[in-house]
């Protein structure tokens, strides 16, 4: 799979966008600017457990923990509510619109495999592009890694093409595209 890299001219224009302030509301990034909670804390909202530097959705949540843990907003929550992306795909061709059903049950599958290890790594949104020209679907995530792993993943079930490109404000923006006229059999996965 291709790697591509803004060209240097573009990454210094978000840049300076940065610097005016224009891109403001999309630009922070999560993982710089989270601070570390005290160990143990419980999100108050999804109930991931931060222990030993980590947070984790599968650790219990005893009596024992509860009375001695912090009561916090974990990174992934702060980040929901919030509504800012670490992974941006958008997903085009006639072999998307032709397959949205089975694109978004993996996508779903991808991330639910995902969050059981890493409650941080989640989907924010999966929304029709429609209208903004192109039929296809657009996929925010608050991570980088389950960005690149659903692109790898749906690669895997159907072809396509994909591109990755990183931005300096932290996030991936993938691109992945899917023409049922151009790729005619589809592996069975
Ligand atoms: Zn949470």
């Amino acid at each position: 799979m291709p790697v591509i890299r803004e060209p240097r001219k573009s990454r210094g224009l978000i840049r300076s966008l940065n610097r005016s302030g224009v891109r403001d509301d999309k630009s922070p990034n999560v993982v710089r600017k989270a601070k570390t909670p005290p160990d143990p804390s419980i999100c108050e909202r999804c109930g991931a457990v931060y222990q030993r530097k980590t947070w984790r959705s599968d650790r219990k949540v005893t009596d024992e923990l509860s009375a001695k843990a912090d009561w916090v907003v974990c990174p992934a929550c702060e980040q929901v509510s919030r509504q800012e992306g670490q992974g941006r795909l958008v997903l085009l061709g006639t072999g998307v619109a032709a397959n949205k059903e089975t694109i978004r049950r993996r996508i779903e599958n991808v991330a639910r495999r995902a969050t059981v290890t890493q409650p941080e790594r989640r989907i924010i949104s999966v929304d029709e592009l429609g209208a903004r020209g192109e039929e296809g679907l657009e996929v925010l995530t608050t991570s980088q890694k389950l960005a690149h792993r659903i692109v790898r993943e749906l690669v895997k079930l159907f072809d396509g093409s994909a591109r990755y490109s990183w931005q300096d404000d932290g996030t991936l923006y993938a691109e992945w595209r899917y023409d049922t006229a151009r790729i005619k059999a589809h592996k069975r996965g």
